[in-house]
């Protein structure tokens, strides 16, 4: 099957799983999936599944990126924060909907990867930071919606709420384990935050602090070599 008809398949799957925003499916559709995963996977990239992206990190299923943005309710007038870019892919969605995407990751390497991506396909309205998350990007609040692609284990950061805007929408996976984690929806409102729990997902943990910068123990089991660059962590 060509990758063309694979990605068909991936859509008319979204559109029967509920995904009716027309906009959103458009931006799947022109976003290329396969830049954003490491190349020994690039036969899997419009396939309805998670992948590993280094660093113990994955890209979302696409369904699941594709309900999250599409829960998020975002126009092109909204300006968005994304804690956890990993690959790059979801900021890229978003860019393609908003007018101007803010990211965060706690891995440099990783952002500095997809930082690269992001400029290759001359996506310019995303400007990304090494940073914790969790403490939002205050320089830059309030944030029209917020989008959080790791699950907090009980609450919301508190800086989250705090950085979105009245009527603003914070989308978060939540859960103490990955067997009970849930997106939900937090809207603001005039004096509290309206909660809605959405569906059932399995996301990577949002972690406190900046990572250490060391090899990629996964990656250098398995990686062939023109796709990681550990090499280099080995010159000194
Ligand atoms: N949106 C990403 C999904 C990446 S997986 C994509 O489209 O590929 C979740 C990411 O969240 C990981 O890269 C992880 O390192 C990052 N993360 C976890 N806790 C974080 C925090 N406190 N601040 C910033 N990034 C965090």
């Amino acid at each position: 099957m060509t990758s063309i008809a694979r990605k068909i398949r991936l859509i008319m799957k979204l559109r029967k799983s509920g995904i009716t925003d027309t906009a959103v499916l458009a931006a799947i559709e022109r976003v290329p999936r396969e830049v954003f995963i490491p190349p020994q996977f690039h036969d899997q990239a419009y396939e309805d599944t998670a992948l590993p992206i280094g660093r113990g990190q994955t890209i979302s299923q696409p369904l699941v990126v594709a309900s999250m943005t599409q829960e998020l309710r975002v126009n092109d007038r909204h300006k968005v924060l994304e804690i956890g870019t990993g690959s790059g892919y979801q900021a890229a969605i978003l860019a393609k909907l908003c007018r101007r995407v803010y990211s965060i990751e706690r891995h440099r390497p990783l952002l500095e990867t997809a930082e690269k991506r992001l400029a290759n396909l001359r996506i310019r309205n995303i400007t990304c930071k090494v940073a914790d998350g969790m403490r939002g990007w205050i320089e830059q609040a309030p944030f029209d919606r917020i989008i959080v692609t790791a699950a907090a284990s009980e609450y919301p950061p508190q800086a989250l709420l705090e950085q979105l805007s009245l009527g603003g929408i914070l989308i978060i996976p939540m859960g103490r384990d990955k067997s009970s984690q849930f997106i939900y929806r937090i809207t603001r409102q005039e004096n509290d935050y309206k909660c809605e729990r959405l569906m059932a997902v399995r996301f990577v943990p949002l972690l406190p602090n900046i990572a250490r910068d060391e090899p990629d123990p996964v990656q250098d089991e398995q990686a062939d070599p023109f796709v990681f660059s550990a090499p280099l962590a080995f010159q000194s």
